[in-house]
This record gives C-alpha cells, sequence and structure tokens, in this order.
C-alpha cells in the first residue's frame, strides 16, 4: 500500500512515516517506480514504534531494539529497564507521599518526619530534580 493508507490505517501521518523511514525504524519497500510500499509488516511495527514511543523512547532506541542484530541492543534494552524501575519506584514512593500527606496533620511539610524523609529519598532529590528538603509534591 501507498504511504497515504498506511498514514490512515496506522493513525501515523505521512510525514511522519518518511521520517521514520530515515530514522531507519520503519523502512518500506520501494516500488518499481520508487514510492513507498508499506505491507501488513510494516503496519504492525508502526503500532510498535508508537507504543515504544509512549513510554519515552527515542528513535534511535526504538531502532536498536527492533533491529535484532544490532551490537547496542541489549544494553538499551538494559538501560531502558533501569530507567522503567527507577520511575516506578518513583511512582511509588509518590504514591506513599500522597496518601500520608492528605492526612498530614502538619502545617510545614518540612515540620513532619514522614515527609522530609520522602524528600529526602526521592529518587528526584538524587537527580537534583527537586530541591533538597522540599517534597516534589507541586507535581514536578
Ligand atoms: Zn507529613
Amino acid at each position: 500500500m501507498k504511504i497515504g493508507e498506511a498514514a490512515r490505517r496506522t493513525g501515523v501521518a505521512a510525514h511522519v512515516l518518511r521520517h521514520w523511514h530515515a530514522s531507519g525504524v520503519v523502512v518500506p519497500d520501494r516500488t518499481a517506480s520508487g514510492h513507498r510500499e508499506y505491507t501488513e509488516e510494516h503496519l504492525r511495527r508502526a503500532h510498535v514504534v508508537r507504543a515504544c514511543q509512549g513510554v519515552g523512547m527515542s528513535l534511535p532506541e526504538i531502532r536498536a531494539v527492533l533491529t535484532r542484530d544490532d551490537a547496542s541492543r541489549a544494553e538499551v534494552i538494559g538501560a531502558r529497564l533501569l530507567r522503567i524501575r527507577a520511575q516506578r519506584a518513583g511512582l511509588e514512593a509518590a504514591e506513599r507521599f500522597l496518601e500520608h500527606v492528605i492526612g498530614c496533620t502538619h502545617d510545614l511539610l518540612t515540620r513532619c518526619e514522614a515527609c522530609t524523609e520522602y524528600a529526602r529519598t526521592s529518587p528526584h532529590a538524587a537527580t537534583g530534580g527537586a530541591p533538597a528538603g522540599r517534597p516534589a509534591a507541586d507535581g514536578a
């Protein structure tokens, strides 16, 4: 099928499909006249690319993951898994903090040991994502 139909079937704009082609993540066949020719397999691949982008993966990362013989594949997947696990730990800490803070009776969060402990142990605190001593409760 031509790129227009591939765009319609996947919900991915034609200019994005051309970018994905140039980036090597979804590389269509070429017709004799030189037009891009997409197969069902290319559409499935496009859906995988979108899913990977949805969890924050870059096109170079996705290309490495989808290319079985890519030298950096295991490294990219390992790094992404580490980040996902760190994000999960951060979300779980945020969940515990919010569950606590809704019933916290301290008028200043910094006077509460539990709140202060959250700020100290938050993954964001370690990476400088939030100022020390202030819980990352503002959605930052
Ligand atoms: Zn508290």
